[in-house]
């Protein structure tokens, strides 16, 4: 009877419902329900080069990208920065909800799959600088990485970039102070030499943080340097 009890309870386990991480009805692919699937904002439109949301049929190299290319070969965003990936993205980055890392990871993974091209072939997440990250006790970029890895099995090498400098919150700056803010930030600490490499980070604004990363992983070798983010921020 103990055995038999056991079996159901565990039967019972398996095909109770997960709720979705949005809504709380029954989730049916990655932790959501098929209508937050379809109605989260995916970033489909978009400029071929910085992953900047456009409107029109035809993607097309923006402005800003057409003025000057920026320093990595090219970004790409599952979404849209807006609700509900938001609230999904600060719950992971201010309230260590790292459900939503193995979720957007693994979405992320998904759909980079789908891309055009090989898969790189190393994730380096965005580094904190160590005094966030004592306080804060994770980077939220890294959780990201993790999930991808999960899916995707490329290696992640968190140390591959270390944050040097300390900077101001980028948050309410513009463009060209964000840029300045950042210059120096970071280092290398090993050859990518020929390396296909995807940079991973949780939203891009204006790019210059990725842009500074991308610079400095050029300068130690990578061959090609992808961007991967969750959404992108117009
Ligand atoms: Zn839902
Ligand atoms: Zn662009």
């Amino acid at each position: 009877v103990l055995y038999y009890l056991e079996q159901k309870q565990r039967s019972a386990r398996l095909q109770w419902p997960t709720p979705c991480l949005f809504c709380g009805r029954v989730a049916r692919q990655h932790g959501l329900c098929a209508g937050c699937m379809e109605s989260l904002p995916w970033n489909r439109q978009a400029c071929p080069v910085c992953a900047l949301p456009q409107t029109t049929l035809v993607p097309h190299r923006c402005a800003a990208c057409a003025a000057r290319a920026p320093s990595f070969d090219v970004a790409w965003s599952a979404f849209r920065y807006e609700a509900p990936i938001e609230r999904a993205i600060h719950g992971l980055k201010y309230h260590a909800k790292f459900h939503f890392g193995a979720l957007l990871g693994g979405i992320m993974a998904i759909q980079a799959a789908q891309r055009p091209g090989a898969l790189p072939q190393l994730l380096i997440p965005v580094p904190l600088h160590s005094t966030r990250l004592r306080w804060r006790g994770y980077n939220q970029a890294l959780e990201l990485a993790r999930g991808v890895h999960q899916h995707a099995a490329i290696n992640v090498d968190a140390d591959a970039v270390r944050r040097v400098r300390a900077t101001a919150d980028q948050i309410g700056k513009t463009a060209r102070d964000r840029a300045k803010n950042i210059v120096g930030a970071f280092v290398a600490t090993r050859d990518l030499q020929g390396l296909h490499v995807a940079i991973i980070d949780d939203v891009m604004t204006t790019g210059s943080t990725v842009g500074e990363v991308a610079r400095i992983c050029r300068d130690a070798g990578a061959a090609l340097i992808e961007v991967w983010t969750v959404a992108r921020a117009p």
